[in-house]
């Protein structure tokens, strides 16, 4: 089992029972593009273009913007390539658009809602993507951060299309995004989950608090109903959910992500491997029904210990 597991780990990600997900890397720039491939991804799905824009004086040019985001996609062919457009402000401040003081910096104007104030700066972004979209065989998917409602899918969805951008999505990150997600799923055309700070917002937990490190789990029962919410409201209308936080990269909860609905995966590279193994080893039947019981959990310790009965090939 374990040797067919390690084989299973260099080709296409799939469960036992032969169906195929997703299983792509997070990467923050060109530069991890090597490490990606090295462990297997099979595209990318979380580009994280703030790299880009942070730490410096100015605005990254036009220019400079295709020639990051083409440099990615060049490197996956034929694959998926999902690129995230630029979460910053707030705790992540550029110093070329002026942003307010902010008591509660995680609750302000991040993510999306920079854009309200500064179209301009990702309009420009949709069309440096448009244009590698253009010049690539990569199959690029454009995606919003820190989506709250209708009116967020909306404007980015709308925007992106008018840039000439084919598929179209948001990330599911906050609560509200989540439950409301057979809403939002008519207008996106995909969702990614963000685990991180979907716990965040759910637990109301600041995830940069060392000391509230307990709500910090994605095992957190209410995290894996909301993450069942928005798996469910995409399959109402055919969409495909991923999740691309760092609930991706744990082998028994990828399993139990998977029974919950969830067809990609995305995490950081080194991870790729084990994930793919743990897939390798399962049916979806054995996902679904990890994933039912462990949606009974009371804690995040007993949803572990649930999951691990369930999947017992991964001990
Ligand atoms: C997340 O929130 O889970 C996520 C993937 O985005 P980031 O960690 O970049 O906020
Ligand atoms: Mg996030």
């Amino acid at each position: 089992k374990r040797a067919e597991a390690a084989k299973a780990a260099t080709g296409p990600a799939a469960t036992a029972d032969g169906e195929r997900i997703s299983v792509l890397a997070n990467i923050g720039g060109p530069a991890d593009v090597e490490n990606a491939v090295k462990n297997g991804a099979e595209g990318v799905g979380l580009y994280r273009t703030e790299f880009l824009f942070l730490d410096r004086a100015d605005k990254p040019s036009y220019a400079e913007q295709v020639k990051a985001y083409k440099a990615v996609a060049d490197a996956f062919p034929g694959q998926k390539v999902v690129v995230r457009t630029l979460d910053a402000g707030a705790d992540k401040p550029l110093p070329f658009v002026s942003t307010e003081e902010e008591p509660n910096p995680a609750l302000g104007v991040r993510g999306l809602r920079l854009a309200f104030k500064h179209p301009e700066l990702l309009d420009e972004q949709l069309r440096a993507l448009a244009e590698v979209q253009s010049e690539s065989t990569a199959d690029l998917w454009a995606m919003a951060p820190m989506v709250a409602d209708m009116r967020d899918t909306e404007y980015f969805v709308d925007k992106a299309r008018e840039a000439g951008l084919k598929t179209n999505g948001i990330m599911i990150e906050v609560p509200s995004a989540a439950l409301t997600a057979g809403h939002l799923a008519k207008v996106a055309d995909f969702f990614s989950i963000g685990t991180n700070d979907l716990t965040q917002y759910a637990y109301a937990s600041d995830r940069q608090v060392g000391a509230l490190a307990r709500y910090q789990s994605p095992w957190q029962p209410g995290v894996l109903r909301l993450i069942g919410a928005a798996a469910d409201g995409a399959g109402a209308e055919d969409k495909v959910c991923g999740v691309c936080g760092e609930a991706a990269a744990d082998p028994i909860l990828a399993c139990v992500l998977v029974g919950l609905g969830v067809k990609s995966l995305s995490m950081s590279a080194p991870a790729i491997p084990m994930v793919k193994a743990a897939l390798a080893l399962h049916t979806v039947e054995q996902c679904r029904e990890a994933a039912d019981a462990v949606l009974g959990a009371v804690s995040a310790e007993e949803a572990k210990d649930i999951a691990r009965a369930h999947l017992p090939r991964l001990e």
